[in-house]
């Protein structure tokens, strides 16, 4: 069998990668992550996979591949897929989004995971203040200029720009070809660069395969491509032409989004209060020299949320947040000092809004995609309604994770791969229009049925 790379997600749907790599006796997995739509046609409406019945529940609606070798003990106990010990070498993770690393959660914890060391620190912080996927795996870290094997495998991650940091592409060599995977990538971010490195090291090692994301491809780009610099300056505007209270929800994990609101803010002496679950990441990355994210308690507070009624003592607050009492600014402060201040409120966080009673006058930033389904836009509009309950503004400020289109287009021509494969699009069959005269081959993938990498 020649070297192959099956797709079980991300095939005719944005987010929900799952790839199998398999070269003579190695095989490896290459991100494993939620669909965004996963089984909505079964669970929505407030109906949930029961956690107790491991993959059972996403088993019976093909959600989850029945890969020997692959799941936890736990995960297996009530379905019909036997235990056996891990066949699969590893599982090698592009970045720290939900649709790249969701169902990790499910796989065998003696499988080891390979991720940048950027991850790694996020994987801390989530574990620490709730769960994270990667729990229980071996964490093997690595970073761009690093090689690693893992059987006949070699991986060249080459870091690329996207919407958290520690991104990565991979340029993987096998045994008969080498594939590039690109991950999620953007080239409009302040390290846009890094996707440029990406495609230079992909272009030179002639890939017979490139695996690329195009979530904004048949979009259209309607909306202009706003880039992280125009929301800046968008964001100082909007921030300096407020009287009241700021506030906005947005990921904390989107590091670049807190640099530019952190920006916003010193530019006009508002202090940013941001929620114990981004504090404790900023801490944690504090320590990668690389990225440069405010310091927590000297540039930024934390908001401390009342738990009961009554008088409050650490007993009513985790470990993991006691820690940011004595930094803690309450509802009572943020009231007294709204024109002073941006508060990053979580949507599930907007109760808040009752205690801080803000006056009118306020900004609320969006500071994510707009909506695009059904579901989307009652969200919104449940957001609206809140905006509109204090009297605030309501302004949309945000800009991609992805590259648009055209950018995605350019990116296929120039990494020059013999064959390209669509994932993590909506629209797969449109990359045809990217191939000008010959050149390369579209192969649009089928779930579970392996592509070639030699040829
Ligand atoms: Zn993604």
């Amino acid at each position: 069998m020649p070297p192959s790379i099956s797709c079980f997600g991300g095939v005719g749907e944005i987010g929900g990668n799952k790839f199998l790599l398999q070269d003579r006796d190695t095989r490896v997995i290459i991100d494993f992550g939620t669909g965004f739509g996963d089984g909505s046609d079964y669970f929505d409406a407030g109906i949930q996979p029961r956690s107790v019945n491991g993959a059972g529940d996403l088993f019976e609606f093909g959600l989850l591949p029945e890969i020997r070798g692959l799941y936890s003990e736990k995960a297996l106990q009530n379905t019909r897929l036997k235990y056996a010990d891990p066949e699969i070498d590893a599982i090698v993770l592009s970045h720290y989004h939900s649709d790249h690393t969701g169902r990790i959660e499910f796989t065998d914890p003696k499988i080891p995971v390979y991720c940048g060391e950027t991850t790694s620190l996020i994987h801390d912080a989530y574990s620490e203040s709730r769960s994270s996927p990667l729990d229980d795996h071996p964490i093997r870290k690595f970073r761009t200029g690093d090689r690693f094997r893992v059987g006949s495998v070699e991986f060249v991650p080459v870091h690329v720009d996207h919407s958290i940091p520690g991104a990565y592409g991979f340029i993987v060599h096998t045994s008969e070809g080498t594939m590039a995977y690109t991950g999620d990538f953007r080239f409009h971010g302040p390290a846009g660069s890094m996707t440029t490195d990406f495609v230079r090291a992909a272009r030179k090692e002639r890939p017979e395969l490139l695996l690329t994301e195009g979530t904004r491809v048949g979009h259209g780009d309607g909306r202009a491509n706003m880039t992280e610099k125009v929301v800046l300056e968008e964001a100082r505007r909007v921030v300096k032409g407020t009287r009241a209270l700021v506030f906005s929800s947005f990921r904390g994990n989107d590091v670049d989004r807190v640099n530019t609101f952190f920006d916003a803010c010193q530019n006009s002496g508002r202090r940013l209060v941001v929620s114990m679950k981004m504090a404790i990441l900023l801490e944690k990355l504090k320590s990668d020299r690389r990225l440069k994210v405010p310091r927590v308690g000297k540039d930024v507070d934390v908001y401390v949320k009342r738990k009961r009624t009554g008088s409050l003592d650490d007993s009513d607050y985790f470990q993991w947040e006691r820690r940011f009492l004595d930094l803690g600014v309450s509802a009572a402060d943020v009231k007294r000092r709204q024109k002073e201040t941006f508060l990053h409120l979580e949507a599930w966080d907007f109760p808040e809004l009752i205690d801080i009673r803000p006056g009118s006058g306020g900004t609320y930033i969006h500071s994510a995609t707009e909506a695009f389904n059904e579901e989307g836009e009652r969200e919104e509009s449940v957001i609206k309604n809140w905006v509109d309950h204090v009297g605030f503004r309501y302004a949309q400020l945000h800009a991609s994770g992805h590259a648009p289109s055209a950018e995605v287009g350019a990116l296929v021509g120039q990494v020059g791969a013999k064959k390209v494969v669509p994932i993590h699009t909506e629209h797969p069959d449109l990359f045809a229009s990217y191939r000008k005269r010959g050149g390369w081959r579209l192969q649009i993938p089928k779930k579970r049925v392996p592509i070639s990498i030699s040829g």
